[in-house]
Order: structure tokens, then C-alpha cells, then sequence
């Protein structure tokens, strides 16, 4: 490979010649070079549930699809705090709100700014937000309440994106991404495999991640959700999702890749395989509204594998 990340066409090269041991190997390789051996935690709270407008073909929480979630405002404060604490305790690092919608409104963003300046206050846990395509304005107070940590997905590659959704764009979310860098944010980039795209779309949204400057990209598996366009599509298969991971380590060698939703479908041992071949964070605890897996199993595999909290 010229360079420390592999282009696109080299990872393709690699995808053709290599079996599934090999790639781990050198994922695992690249990940232990640039990235050590400390696996990155986080967890997320949905703070505003269903309601949006937008068009989103994967999600549970769009108006356009009927999938019967729970639909609310805004997080109650008690709940909020208490899941803060619940993730403080068990040493999670990093803690999330998470919103459905194109953007939150001015008074639920003044509300969740309160919510995120007493978190602060208390310390000990990473504040990060995920509340859509925020104007620079609001990135500025969620800076201000203390948050240092800037979630957008990308969800696929330029090309593929809008056969996903047609009521924004990827420069949208690019443009909400470069502002939250130019304040200071750490961004994180991610997306969904398994909703109809190929490899190449894979390795196209880690290296747009990657050149976007995000520090961390959470993969998202689909999970087929009834009531969505997506829900009849095709399970991929585990040594697909391996191998298209591995390949995003290698296009992306110095972020944090992250397991996100959807993993709860994976056999133990293509969890681990996994931990070996590139993925290095977790998001742990319950996840929007699939099943996650509990937070003690997480901490085990991960010292299976050889990582240090
Ligand atoms: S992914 Fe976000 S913007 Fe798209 S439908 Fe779901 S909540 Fe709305």
C-alpha cells in the first residue's frame, strides 16, 4: 500500500486476492500500529424519539414509514440523569444524546443544553451529541453546555446516499461536520452496511469519513426494520460484514472503528474475529431502538481479545 491508508481501488485489489483470515490479520496489524490496544466505549440515550421528516429508507423513527415506535419530545430530565450515572458507573467513556429530526428546535436545544451543562458539571464522562444538521449557532451552545464530541453519519458512500433518502443531501451533513471541527469538535462519521450497497460504497464512506476528519466511525449492520422500505432486504452475510470491516480499517487506519447497531446478530465468534480484524470501539448498552448487548458480555469479549478498558 502507498501511504498509510489504502485507497479504494488497493482495498478492492486486496478484497479480490485474500481470504477473510488474512484481511483480519492485517486490519489487526494496522489497527495494533496506529491505534493500540484501549477499546473506545460510548453509549446513547434517544433524547427525541420518531416524529422526523425526513425520509431516511433504514429508519425506525421517520413519519414517511409505519413501525409503530415509541414517539416522544424530549428525554425527561430524571431519565436522562440516570442513564448518565448508570454509564459513569460502569466506565463507559463516552455518553451521547441522540435525536431524531432534521435538526432540534430552538427550545429543545436550549433544554438539552441544560441537560448537558449539569452532566458537565459532574464530570467523569465524555459529553457527545447526535442531534442532525445543526447550523453553527447551535454547534456553538452545545459547545458552551460542554460537549467535545460531534456525531453525523455519513451512512454510505456520496453515490449511493440519495437512493436512500431525498430530503437532505451528504454536502448537508458534510457542511454540519466541517463547521463542528472548525469549533473544536471531535467528530464522529459513521454509517450502515447492508442496505443494498456494494463494497466499494463501504470503502467509500470510511475514506469520506476519514477525509472529513472524524476520530471515530461507528458501523451500523442493518437491521431490517418492519414498516420501513428496507424491511424485506437480505441479510448480509457474517463473512461479508468481516471482511468489508477489515477493508474499512485499512482505508481508515488511524480512526476508532466503531461495532454500533445491529451487531447483536452476530455469532460470538464473528464478534471477536471482528475485535482482531479492525473494529477497536463499542457502542454499548442499548442502541436507538434495536437490541444492543449488555455491557458486561462487551467488557468480557473485549478482554478476550486482548484490549485494556
Ligand atoms: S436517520 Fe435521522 S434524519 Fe433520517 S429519518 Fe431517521 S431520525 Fe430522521
Amino acid at each position: 500500500m502507498a501511504g498509510e491508508a489504502a485507497s479504494i481501488e488497493e482495498a478492492l485489489a486486496l478484497d479480490a486476492k485474500y481470504p477473510t483470515d488474512a484481511l483480519c490479520e492485517a486490519a489487526d496489524e494496522v489497527r495494533k500500529k496506529w491505534c493500540g490496544d484501549t477499546v473506545h466505549t460510548c453509549s446513547i440515550v434517544n433524547a427525541r424519539s420518531g416524529r422526523c421528516g425526513e425520509d431516511c429508507k433504514w429508519c425506525a423513527q421517520s413519519a414517511h414509514h409505519k413501525t409503530g415506535i415509541a414517539e416522544y419530545d424530549h428525554i425527561p430530565h430524571d431519565e436522562m440523569m440516570q442513564a448518565l450515572e448508570t454509564n459513569r458507573r460502569l466506565g463507559i467513556k463516552c455518553f451521547s444524546l441522540v435525536t431524531s429530526g432534521r435538526k432540534v428546535s430552538a427550545p429543545h436545544m436550549g433544554y438539552f443544553c441544560r441537560l448537558y451543562k449539569e452532566a458537565a458539571d459532574k464530570g467523569g464522562i465524555n459529553l457527545c451529541a447526535s442531534m442532525g444538521l445543526l447550523d453553527r449557532e447551535q454547534l456553538q451552545q452545545l459547545w458552551d453546555a460542554g460537549v467535545r464530541k460531534y456525531h453525523c453519519n455519513l451512512e454510505t458512500s456520496p453515490s449511493y446516499f440519495p437512493k436512500l433518502c431525498t430530503t437532505h443531501t451528504y454536502e448537508d451533513k458534510l457542511r454540519t461536520i466541517r463547521m463542528a471541527c472548525e469549533i473544536g469538535f471531535e467528530v464522529c462519521c459513521g454509517g450502515i452496511i447492508g442496505m443494498g450497497e456494494s463494497l466499494r460504497d463501504r470503502l467509500e464512506l470510511a475514506e469520506q469519513a476519514r477525509l472529513a476528519g472524524a476520530s471515530s466511525i461507528p458501523v451500523n449492520i442493518l437491521q431490517p426494520i418492519p414498516g420501513t422500505p428496507l424491511e424485506n432486504i437480505e441479510l448480509i452475510p457474517e463473512d461479508e460484514i468481516i471482511r468489508s470491516v477489515a477493508l474499512m480499517r485499512l482505508v481508515a487506519p488511524k480512526c476508532t472503528l466503531h461495532f454500533a447497531g445491529g451487531r447483536a446478530r452476530l455469532s460470538h465468534e464473528a464478534a471477536a474475529r471482528m475485535m482482531r480484524g479492525g473494529i477497536n470501539g463499542a457502542l454499548v448498552g442499548d442502541m436507538l431502538t434495536t437490541i444492543g448487548n449488555k455491557v458486561n458480555e462487551d467488557y468480557q469479549l473485549f478482554s478476550e481479545c486482548g484490549y485494556k478498558q
